[in-house]
């Protein structure tokens, strides 16, 4: 497509391989951006979705520090990224006085730490071009809080302040970096709450339903587009209202 709001911009979505970060992707996609993913497994649709435009797959593990840095290094040495979604996340829940110290390391390795080193890497590319979006998936749990998440919580506030001090640092230089928030989506992460849970959450929402992955999707697109230009450091909630 030449005339999408992505149209020749080159973007990276970690956790791409299913859940929002695949939402993201085909979102992208359509708009006619060139878009990496990088995630353990390949997305089961990757043919499809490659159908649609330009798509490559990183295989890395993103708690593997080292590993993670050496593979978007790599990346950006063909060519900077325009665009990146720091969207690869997991939950290891569980009331903090029980909570194993390898669930907290886990969750926010995962989920911070390499928020941090893909950002890093990237903006120094971004820097040298003088344009560039960030977008962190964190949580409205990073706002809030949430009993049996102080390890998932403590990385989606982490990756908020991450957001407004690295949009500090490089807004002068023309990136811009900015977080969402979902509240509850439909996904993988979400399916194992038990329905009496899921009924409960419902009730808390203003809209009265839970999320779809495309919905996060189309924030992450207005924030990766030039119709954000003057937006960086903000956190947009897509929480139907819950935690307003
Ligand atoms: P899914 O479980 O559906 O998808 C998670 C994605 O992250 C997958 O692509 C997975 O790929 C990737 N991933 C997980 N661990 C790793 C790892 N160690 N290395 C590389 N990739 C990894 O989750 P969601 O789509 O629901 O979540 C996406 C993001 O949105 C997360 O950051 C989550 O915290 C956040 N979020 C989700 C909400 C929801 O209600 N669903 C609410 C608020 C925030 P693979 O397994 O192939 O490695």
């Amino acid at each position: 497509m030449e005339h999408g709001m992505l149209s020749g911009r080159r973007c990276l979505v970690t956790g791409g391989s299913k859940g929002i970060g695949k939402a993201v992707v085909e979102a992208f996609l359509r708009e006619g951006a060139a878009v990496d993913y990088l995630s353990r497994s390949k997305a089961d649709d990757h043919d499809s979705l490659a159908a649609m435009g330009p798509l490559g797959w990183l295989a890395c593990d993103v708690s593997d520090a080292e590993a993670l840095e050496a593979v978007v290094e790599e990346a950006v040495k063909t060519a900077p990224y325009d665009v990146v979604v720091n969207n690869a996340g997991v939950t290891r829940d569980g009331l903090s006085f029980r909570m194993p110290l390898d669930d907290w390391r886990a969750v926010i390795d995962t989920n911070l730490t390499s928020a941090f080193i893909v950002s890093r890497v990237a903006a120094r590319a971004m820097i040298k071009r003088r344009s560039g979006s960030v977008i962190n998936v964190a949580s409205v749990v990073g706002l809030v809080g949430n009993g049996g998440q102080t390890n998932y919580s403590a990385s989606k506030a982490g990756l908020i302040g991450l957001t407004k001090s690295l949009a500090r640092e490089v807004a002068s230089r023309g990136v811009r970096v900015n977080a969402i928030a979902p509240g509850y989506i439909d996904t993988a992460m979400t399916e194992a709450i038990p329905e009496t849970a899921k009924s409960a959450l419902r009730e808390r929402i203003p809209l009265g339903r839970t999320g779809a992955p495309a919905e996060v999707a189309s924030v992450a697109l207005f924030l990766a587009s030039d119709l954000a230009s003057y937006v960086t450091g903000e956190v947009i909630r897509i929480d139907g209202g819950m935690a307003m």
